[in-house]
């Protein structure tokens, strides 16, 4: 796999997000205005093999159908911080922006990556000391490459990291995670559609999210968002027990003023949203074989190719590979020695 295989699949259809993880990941890859460019060279044009780390970590080249029925959350409050400087620049209640401030005081974390700069332009910003945080406020409907920071941090450091950002990027930080075996914080932020400068300077919504079923963001540890609270406050659902205990943390040391929030109204955008379809990514056999592996257990070579449609001496040669990457593993099946089958590792 290669970065043509990304840009045919996700760019030149109009699907990249801009999220900046496949920038994060690469060094050839540069977001610019927005969007990833190829401007070094692909391991493959230096007669590798085979790499695909752009096209495996991208949120997008892995779309997901989200149940309309959300999970009930471990913990679900509407809230406004009490800080009055934290209330003048924030968006709602200024949820997300007193938790990183908090957690920047307690040393939960070391760093907080999120947005700063204007309208149609945010870019992403750090910030290590409690009162760099207020410079991250507000919410910019646009999309701003936030998580090629976060890889960027991630590497200047081995201390807690937390992170904010659309449901379609945190399912791209999760599958990052998943590859490093590392676990950051996410602060997710409901989402109907984002916003795009088109050529001509008009703001349009962005093609990928027509396709996109999450609002609520069941990647994030914590999400948040004004739908379910009054004006002013900003209703923040803990959907993981790490989420739970941080927020938890947050409402013990007295930072908000809390009220219960309308989880109906969260519950009704996801029902809307799920509605929407998911796009069709057409991938490559070898991960096409994996991905059937891992959601159906174990089989043989024949029964994968016959499922797959493909020649069996394609599917083998593919299995080989994986085989060797550590991937797959050949084992006995236990209710017939004479079959072997093949085992996804993860
Ligand atoms: C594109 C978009 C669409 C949204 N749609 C909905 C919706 O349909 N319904 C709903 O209930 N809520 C929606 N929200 C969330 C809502 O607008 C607020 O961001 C949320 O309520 C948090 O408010 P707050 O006062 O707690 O945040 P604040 O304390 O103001 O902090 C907001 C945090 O989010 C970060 N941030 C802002 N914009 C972005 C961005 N573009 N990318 C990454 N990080 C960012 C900032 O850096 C800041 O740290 C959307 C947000 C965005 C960015
Ligand atoms: S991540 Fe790998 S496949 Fe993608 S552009 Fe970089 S070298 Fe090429
Ligand atoms: S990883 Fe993100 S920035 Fe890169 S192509 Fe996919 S959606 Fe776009
Ligand atoms: S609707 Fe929101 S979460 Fe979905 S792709 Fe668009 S920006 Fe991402």
């Amino acid at each position: 796999m290669s970065f043509e295989l990304l840009k045919k699949q996700v760019i030149d259809r109009d699907l990249c997000e801009g999220c900046g993880l496949c920038a994060g990941t690469c060094k050839s890859i540069t977001m610019v205005d927005g969007r990833p460019k190829l401007t070094g060279k692909c391991i493959l044009d230096r007669g590798a093999d085979h790499c695909g780390r752009c096209f495996d970590i991208c949120p997008q080249a892995h779309p997901e159908q989200v149940p309309a029925e959300m999970e009930e959350p471990l913990l679900a409050v509407s809230v406004r911080a009490k800080d009055e400087s934290i209330q003048v620049v924030a968006s709602n209640g200024g949820f997300v922006t007193a938790l990183f401030k908090h957690l920047l005081e307690t040393g939960e974390v070391e760093a907080v990556i999120g947005i700063v700069g204007g309208k149609y332009a945010p870019q992403a910003a750090v910030a290590e000391k409690p009162e760099d945080v207020l410079k991250l406020a507000g919410t910019r409907y646009s999309p701003s490459g936030v998580m090629t920071k976060l890889i960027e941090q991630q590497k200047k450091t081995r201390g807690q990291l937390a992170v904010v950002g659309m449901p379609c990027e945190l399912r791209g930080v999760s599958r990052w995670e998943e590859m490093l075996g590392i676990s950051v914080l996410k602060i997710g932020l409901f989402c109907s559609n984002n916003m795009r400068k088109d050529e001509s300077g008009k703001a349009t919504k962005m093609t990928p999210c027509d396709h996109c079923t999450d609002f609520i963001g069941v990647h994030a540890d914590i999400s948040c968002g004004f739908a379910g609270s009054g004006k002013g406050y900003t209703t923040a659902i803990a959907l993981t027990e790490r989420g739970r205990e941080v927020l938890q943390k947050a409402l013990d040391a007295s930072l908000f003023d809390v009220t219960e929030p309308n989880l109906d109204r969260v519950k009704a955008s996801q029902q809307r949203k799920s509605k929407r379809s998911p796009a069709e990514i057409d991938m490559p056999l070898r991960e096409k074989i994996l991905a059937t592996l891992v959601s159906s257990g174990p089989a043989d070579t024949v029964s994968i190719s016959e499922s797959l449609e493909a020649k069996a001496e394609k599917v083998h040669y593919h299995l080989l590979v994986l085989q060797q990457e550590g991937f797959v593993e050949l084992h006995e099946n236990p209710s017939d020695p004479y079959r072997l089958e093949w085992h996804a590792t993860q």
